[in-house]
């Protein structure tokens, strides 16, 4: 199966019309994760020609609302979208260049860190952002 016709798969199982920006839109998150909106347009028109923003932010929203696509940003970082959904997984930031990388769960599985007091709260989700320095700025 070719990767458009599973992203054609993914679109229609959440119920969402099939468009060629949406198409699109959802090969860039799958082939670049973490990319940010404004890389995301870029490949966009790479892919389909002139698109314009609002089409891919509106793009971004309903893929991203269907549960295609997840949103996440990392304090102090702006919003990045990925493919890898509905695992709970974390994130490494590089306190220097920004790059970021994915880091399965701490513990076990969604929520995976038991929080010391619930206030009464039913949480269903840890949020955990290490920083550091990635391999090519710790080197430099
Ligand atoms: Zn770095
Ligand atoms: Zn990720």
């Amino acid at each position: 199966m070719s990767a458009t016709s599973e992203f054609e798969l993914q679109l229609r199982g959440a119920d969402l019309k099939v468009t060629r920006p949406r198409l699109s839109v959802l090969a860039a998150v799958n082939e670049h994760p973490h990319a940010v909106t404004k890389s995301i347009i870029g490949l966009v028109r790479d892919d389909c020609g002139e698109v314009s923003q609002q089409t891919v932010y509106d793009a971004l929203e309903a893929l991203t609302t269907a549960g295609l696509t997840r949103r996440i940003q990392p304090p102090g970082s702006v919003a990045r979208y990925e493919s890898r959904v509905g695992d709970n997984h974390h994130h490494v930031v590089c306190r220097s260049c920004g790059a970021i990388e994915d880091v399965d769960c701490a513990v076990g599985e969604a929520p995976c860190l038991t929080a010391a007091e619930d206030h009464g709260y039913v949480i269903d989700e840890a949020e955990v952002v290490y920083r550091g320095l990635c391999p090519s700025c710790s080197a430099a």
